[in-house]
């Protein structure tokens, strides 16, 4: 008999906070029943690389095992410049981009997100050219770790770059280790960045455009969140779901496309006072949108 899209098992859930250990971010992620979970594996604004300790992995192991989170995705640190200027912030950003990649080996997540940069002072070309390098040497110097890192769509807030889809492609086509690069997309940003979605004709020419330039098989998560400004504002800033400029319809279609389907699907929104009331109300909304087209 054919699964409809209710019975599947949708991968959906949000950002959870590890404070307390890593493995708290379960008990959070059961609050609000969530299927897939992505998280920071250190503190995000800060550079300190934490030690992991064997007893720290088997917490967190156990954890997710009792879980009903299938899948756990991580997002690297904000302060990673990876086409940074000047050879000090580039090698810092390096250094902790691939710490991050050997956390998350350590942890067994094997998806970890990644915001490209920002060009600031070099062109785009160039920066484009000296994040796809800096992903090569994570690569190569990391080479037995089994996580793909995915490359988040940028909103192209100030010098940020990832904000079109043929820059995206541009940075996986010189990507060396295909085996071991993937793409983030989030709702908010590429909508920021002029990609529309809140109608169904604008919503199919957008994703007919990201397969034939990036492809679908590449894509192995999605951010979902609305956006506070309109199509094309390059503000990157994340409102609840169907409360912002994308609207309802826009999250109705992508969660009945079959295209996301297998896709985890995460929510960066406002937490709310308790941490979890706008997950719960966020998450159900969404859920009430599958098998109604
Ligand atoms: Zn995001
Ligand atoms: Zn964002």
């Amino acid at each position: 008999m054919k699964k409809t899209a209710v019975d599947r098992r949708v991968l959906l859930g949000a950002h959870m906070s590890v404070a307390g250990g890593l493995y708290t971010a379960f008990e959070r992620a059961e609050r609000v029943a969530c299927t897939a979970v992505q998280i920071f594996t250190k503190n995000s604004n800060q550079w300190n690389d934490p030690v992991i300790s064997s007893d720290d992995v088997l917490k967190y192991r156990e954890a997710k095992n009792k879980s009903k989170v299938e899948l756990v995705v991580s997002h690297d640190s904000y302060l990673i410049n990876l086409c940074g200027a000047g050879e000090l912030l580039l090698n810092k950003s390096r250094t902790a981009f691939i710490q991050e990649i050997e956390r998350c080996s350590l942890l067994g997540i094997k998806y970890m997100i990644l915001h490209p940069g920002a060009h600031t002072i070099m062109d785009r070309r160039e920066a484009v050219g000296l994040v796809a390098d800096s992903v090569n040497y994570a690569h190569s110097s990391t080479a037995d770790a089994d996580v793909v890192t995915l490359i988040e769509t940028t909103a192209g807030q100030g010098t940020n770059v990832g904000s079109s889809f043929d820059e995206i492609a541009e940075m996986l086509s010189l990507i060396r280790n295909k085996k071991r690069v993937g793409v983030c997309i989030d709702t908010c940003h590429i909508f920021a960045a002029g990609y529309d979605i809140r109608t169904k004709e604008t919503y199919e020419a957008t994703m007919n455009e990201f397969e034939r330039v990036v492809g679908f098989d590449l894509l192995h998560a999605v951010h979902l969140n609305d956006a506070k400004k309109p199509l094309g504002s390059r503000v990157d800033r994340h409102e609840h779901i169907g409360k912002g400029q994308i609207g309802k319809a826009g999250f109705r279609l992508i969660m009945n496309d079959e295209r996301f389907e297998s896709v985890p699907k995460i929510l960066e929104t406002p937490k709310g006072e308790d941490g979890f009331a706008m997950d719960m109300v966020n998450l159900k909304l969404l859920r009430s949108f599958i098998g109604k087209p």
